[in-house]
């Protein structure tokens, strides 16, 4: 008899050519998320096992794989050669002896003679007759254990479906650059597109010394937090003061935010070009506030010349807050340190701004050399979650 996890994998994308590069990355990511720990991981078909660990490791290697996308479900289970006397025994003594529960058995392997209905009432029957406050109901349960009899002459047993993340394995999909905030929704919209398999990049502005030093520490610390779901991620510090400078100096102030913004798309794509990152992420929501307006939006995309993918665009305030809690990051995006755009807010930031008009501004700047100017003074920061 011996500990085992059972890894199992969304199943929709099992299907066709791509089955065998999903499953090695989702293989790599599971085992960079366990750094640390013993274990070793089977791979079949469609499902991974995980043994060899130690028992005390239990708890945390379930709390990890409960973040790796890509895992539909995990069972913590106990593997013991086939003999279905043994493993009604086995059931009596692991799993609870009071409620109400059910068996299902799943029988891979046809050499057993009896059917999978007679195997699971074998099983509840030695269950009831262990303990008196177990009862069986079919249909309305606590608990269901689940029997697994695998063609080898061994079964898996378990009672337990932990729900995971789900979405596809980081890495399938590319590589994006997120334009990460210390606010509530750039972490969140990272979080939404690595889970569609968005291996992410990111990148903050901040305004020395008008932003703090712990304003950019609670963004490393935002982007740590998602590390847990994204693996490493590799944080772009652009110092943004210069450029805000400028425009203040040479612009109408109402244009502030909207060629601000245009500067950091510039930016962030300059770095995506730079990573191999094939769209820029931003945690934009339509209507938010002024900037965040079809025309503001379409202003400050006209001047990249890749995707920009905006996960949130279309959810309320609400939604994002509650998958921020779900995700940790809430407590950390509330400390109020001041961000880069509020240091240089306008009281009447242009809410329908036109494309011409940012041109025309723009071209009292000298653009490129203050874009070049702050890639060349960035720095980069590599976030781990510990
Ligand atoms: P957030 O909560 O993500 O900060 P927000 O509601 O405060 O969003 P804005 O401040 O208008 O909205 O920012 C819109 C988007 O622009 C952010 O989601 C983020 O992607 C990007 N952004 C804003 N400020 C910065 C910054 N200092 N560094 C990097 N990206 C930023
Ligand atoms: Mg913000």
């Amino acid at each position: 008899m011996e500990k085992t996890i059972l890894i199992r994998i969304g199943e929709i994308f099992l299907k066709g050519n791509n089955k065998s590069f999903f499953l090695a990355l989702l293989k790599k990511n599971i085992i960079e998320s366990l750094d640390g720990l013993d274990f070793k991981l089977i791979t079949t078909n469609n499902r991974m096992y995980l043994e060899k660990y130690n028992d005390s490791d239990e708890a945390e290697i379930l709390s990890r794989l409960q973040c790796v996308f890509g895992i539909h479900s995990i069972s913590p289970a106990v593997k013991i050669a086939t003999d279905i006397e043994q493993i009604a025994k086995v059931c009596c003594e692991l799993f609870p002896k009071e409620g109400v529960f059910r068996v299902t058995v799943n029988r891979a392997d046809k050499r057993i003679d009896k059917t999978s209905s007679q195997i699971a009432a074998f099983i509840g029957g030695v269950m009831l007759k262990n303990s008196n406050k177990l009862k069986v109901n079919l249909f309305n349960y606590d608990f269901d254990v689940e029997v697994d009899i695998r063609e080898k002459g061994y079964s898996y047993i378990f009672y337990k479906r932990i729900p995971c993340a789900g979405g596809l394995p980081v890495g399938c999909s590319g590589n994006g650059m997120l334009l990460l905030s210390g606010g509530i929704d750039s972490p969140v919209a990272g979080y939404l597109m690595a889970k569609r398999g968005v291996k992410i990049y990111a990148v903050h502005y901040h305004s020395f010394p008008y932003t703090s030093e712990q304003a950019k520490e609670k963004v490393l610390s935002l982007a740590r937090t998602i590390s847990r779901y994204t693996g490493e991620i590799e944080l772009y510090v652009v110092p943004f003061t210069d450029i805000q400078y400028a425009i203040k100096e040479h612009c109408p102030i109402q244009y502030m935010i909207t060629l601000m913004r245009r500067f950091m798309m510039k930016i962030a794509e300059k770095l995506a070009k730079n990573t191999g990152c094939g769209a820029i992420i931003t945690g934009e929501s339509l209507g938010q506030v002024a900037s965040q307006t079809m025309e503001s939006i379409n202003v400050t995309n006209s001047v990249v010349n890749m995707p920009v993918f905006r996960p949130l665009v279309g959810f309320d305030k609400q939604q994002i807050v509650e998958i921020s809690k779900n995700i940790d990051t809430y407590e950390t995006s509330i400390l109020p340190y001041e961000d880069c755009c509020t240091v240089f807010l306008p009281k009447n930031p242009v809410i329908k701004p036109k494309i011409s008009y940012a041109l025309d501004f723009e071209s009292r700047l000298d653009c490129d050399k203050l874009i070049a100017d702050a890639l060349e003074k960035t720095e980069i920061v590599r976030c781990h979650f510990k």
